[in-house]
Order: structure tokens, then sequence, then C-alpha cells
């Protein structure tokens, strides 16, 4: 063993550095989608539950891991766009050039931008579909299901306790509370200390899961149901907007260069996703080898891991 010790750990080592330079890349472009948690959070990130805060994002509360169905897959994909904020708002579509969209600005309300946060307040919701009305409804409705393990005084007490949580400040997200992380898929810790009898973490998850189903049920989709009827009244329909590209100097650029590009992009994805593949298994052959220590801070593949991941 010994004696074949040290070719392996040559070969590994030049391998293993390779692999480490391409998943730095990807984990620097992740990072700039997921940066606000992580750089720009003065800590705060250390008050995120981040295992559980994955399990909710990619929909394994109620579903397990093995299952795999239509609905699963759109709520996932609903969840982690989310998360990285890049659900099609007009604010990145515009950023992407994409035909039709005219500006950044809400095309519902027409006075804001239409920014990740502007979805959750934008006054064109209906008056019940604020975060806070919706996260009481979730609130109400599971802890209706579960009887069982609380009696009637001690709901309200936790519901109090709960509330008082809710309202406190978000240290990641600026003005909000932490009711917008968990709009946003990531759980905060302080949720967990309001649980002192057995079995209410796993109510509070269901809750959890109860209101981002609700979220994207009467916020996200409504939204996109009014916008794609205001887009159809001018004349921005789906194909026209997945196939040509805005450019500002008046004049369209066509479906060719369009369709290069992309086929460019999916090159450029299918190479990712296998270096991910690759960088995991040699991951744990890391263990076995024990070579080198494992990065613990390199939060952008902990992100790729968890959310590629199969
Ligand atoms: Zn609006």
């Amino acid at each position: 063993m010994n004696r074949n010790y040290v070719p392996i750990e040559g070969a590994y080592r030049f391998w293993f550095k390779e692999l480490s330079y391409n998943t730095t890349k990807i984990d620097l472009m992740l990072l700039e989608y997921v940066k606000d948690c992580f750089i720009s959070s003065n800590g705060g990130n250390a008050l995120i539950d981040w295992t559980e805060s994955f399990k909710l994002i990619k929909n394994e509360i109620t579903t397990s891991r093995n299952v795999a169905n239509r609905e699963d897959a759109a709520t996932r994909c609903f969840r982690v766009k989310n998360f990285l904020k890049i659900l099609p708002t007009y604010e990145v579509l515009w950023m992407r050039k994409v035909w039709g969209i005219p500006s950044k600005k809400c095309p519902r309300c027409a006075i804001e931008e239409e920014t990740w946060d502007h979805l959750w307040i934008c006054n064109k919701n209906r008056a019940g579909d604020t975060e806070s009305e919706i996260f009481k409804a979730s609130l109400d409705e599971v802890l209706s299901q579960n009887v069982d393990i609380m009696d009637k005084d001690q709901k309200n007490q936790w519901k109090e306790d709960l509330w008082e949580v809710a309202a406190t400040k978000s240290m990641i997200m600026g003005p909000e509370n932490l009711i917008r992380e968990i709009t946003r898929g990531l759980i905060n810790e302080k949720w967990w200390r309001t649980c002192k009898i057995r079995g209410q973490c796993k109510v509070l998850k269901d809750i959890f899961d109860v209101y981002l189903k609700e979220i994207q049920m009467q916020i996200w989709n409504r939204r996109c149901v009014e916008t794609i009827e205001s887009e159809r009244q001018l004349g921005i329909l789906k194909d026209l907007k997945r196939k040509k590209k805005r450019v500002d100097d008046g004049e369209e650029m066509m479906e060719k260069a369009e369709g290069e590009e992309k086929s460019e992009n999916k090159k450029t994805r299918k190479k990712i996703k296998n270096i991910i593949k690759i960088n995991l298994e040699e991951n744990k052959k890391d263990d076995v080898f024990r070579l080198g220590i494992r990065d613990r801070k390199s939060w952008g593949s902990k992100v790729i891991s968890n959310l590629v991941n199969t």
C-alpha cells in the first residue's frame, strides 16, 4: 500500500488541482447570485439554518427524495429560482435583453421597478395577499390539522411566540423582517427557539412549506397570469420573447444568432454539470485518501451540491 501511495497521491493532486480550479470558477459565478446572503450580510448568514433551508428550497419537507413528479419539479423550480432571485421578473428579463420588455417597470402597477422584492409588495396583489396575511393563514391551516401535540392554550402561546419572531428584523435583508427570509426559502435559527414541545419543529417546517406553496400560487402564479394577459394584448408573445433579443439601436437580432448562443450555453451548462458531478465523486475519494482538507468555507460549492445534486 505504501509503495503505491505516492504515485496515486501525485496524480490525484494534479487532478484535484485542475478540478478545484474549475469549481472555483463556478463558485464565483454562483456566488454572484447569493452573495447578499453570504458576503454582504455582516455575519447574519450564521443565523440561517442552511440544512433545513435547502430542504425547504428543494421541496423535501413533504416530498421524499425519491419521488419526482411534475408538480414537485415545478415547485422546486420555482423555489430554486426564487432563492437565487432569478424568477423572470421584468428586471431580470430587461437585464437579459428579452425582446418586447420595454423597461424594468412592473407590468402590473407600472409605478415601481419589478424587482424580486417588489413582487411581494406590488399594490396589484390582492388585498389579502400580503406575506404576513399568508403566513398567518398558513399558520392557522397547519395548526388546525395538528391538534394532538398541543392543547389550545399551548397553540395560542406558540402563535404569539412565532409572531414575535416573524416581526424580528432580518440581518441579511435590509429593512425586512424574518417572514421575507422565509419567502426566499431561508429559515432563521430564531424560529427553532420557539419550539419547546416535542414535534413542534416538524409542525413549523410544515407551516413554512405551506407558506411557500401559497406564496407561489397566490402571488407569483397570479402575477404571471396577469402579466401574460397584458403582454398578449400588447402583442408580446411567448414565442417572440424566446426567439428575439432586444437590441438597443432598434434592430432586432434574429433567431439564428440566438440559436447559436443557446447551444453554446447548453454546452457550457453540460460542462459545468459534469465538473460538479466529478467533483462530488472526487470529494468522496478525498475522504478515503484523506488528501487535503475540504474547504468548509467554499459556500458556492455547498450551494451547488445542495441544489444540483440529484
Ligand atoms: Zn407592481
